[in-house]
């Protein structure tokens, strides 16, 4: 599968908090051993192994944003050169570019950003090669299915008595099965937002479409259990699928 972004090689590797400490436009990512830069429409990830990828924020026609990320890149090589004494060849750099692929050979490549368990390698692959192999609406429900189950279990484990006990039960299986950090907010009119750092996505490319389909049916799933309800929506709206660096699902309930 095609992605939406795009890869450049520095052709070197990058001390990631040493870049982040002395460029300030680069941020640390939660979760995650890369550094994040984000400009008007576009952002850039760059890897310890120097690979830097540039991700399309609003959606916007890369091909229009094109002369604008050539610019920015070439500003960053003069930035990054500088602050970690690295020379860096613009010409030589933009060569390089590439679009990549969103399949399990191409994340095979990219750098191991996290330490974390076995969950957070295996996972990825599975769903990658069920994409290949089954395509995209077969992966969607195998992907739900897993969820919806493991959505139950937290609930029948933690058997919580409140909304803040259903939260602090799904942040604590979530650490638990290697998912990533949940933190969840409460909210006014729907029931909660949930953020997940260092998710088993973390690093995947931007494909346009968010990756979290177990995630967020393992949250619906939890809140129907919870519930006795079955009129739940969870919406994932930021991804690393989107080109964000966590995601973020908005749960509500639907009017019967
Ligand atoms: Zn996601």
């Amino acid at each position: 599968m095609q992605a939406v972004s795009e890869l450049y090689d520095l052709g070197k590797p990058i001390d990631i908090s040493k870049l982040v400490s002395s460029i300030d436009y680069f941020k640390n990512v939660r979760g995650a051993e890369l550094a994040q830069a984000t400009f008007d429409g576009f952002g850039f990830q760059v890897f310890p192994n120097g690979l830097l990828r540039v991700v399309y924020l609003d959606h916007e026609d890369p091909s229009a944003c094109l002369p604008k990320v050539v610019a920015k890149i070439a500003q960053a090589l003069v930035d990054m050169g500088k602050a970690l004494g690295l020379g860096l060849d613009a010409s030589a750099v933009l060569a390089t570019h590439t679009k990549e692929e969103a399949n399990a050979k191409h994340y095979s490549s990219l750098p191991a950003v996290k330490k974390g368990g076995v969950s957070y390698r295996l996972f990825p692959h599975i769903h990658l090669a069920s994409l290949e192999l089954k395509g995209a609406f077969a992966t969607k429900r195998l992907m739900e299915l897993v969820g919806s189950e493991l959505g139950r279990c937290a609930v029948e484990q933690a058997r919580p008595q409140s909304l803040d006990e259903l939260l602090t039960a799904l942040k604590k299986f979530f650490s638990e099965m290697k998912l990533g950090e949940l933190e969840c907010e409460k909210t006014k009119k729907g029931l909660f937002v949930a953020r997940v750092y260092g998710c088993a996505y973390t690093a995947c490319p931007q494909i346009g479409e968010p990756y979290c389909h177990l995630e967020k049916e393992l949250l619906r799933s939890a809140v129907i259990h919870f519930m006795g309800a079955f009129n739940i929506t969870v919406q994932e709206t930021k991804c690393w699928g989107l080109g964000d660096t966590y995601c973020e699902f908005e749960a509500s309930m639907l009017a019967k």
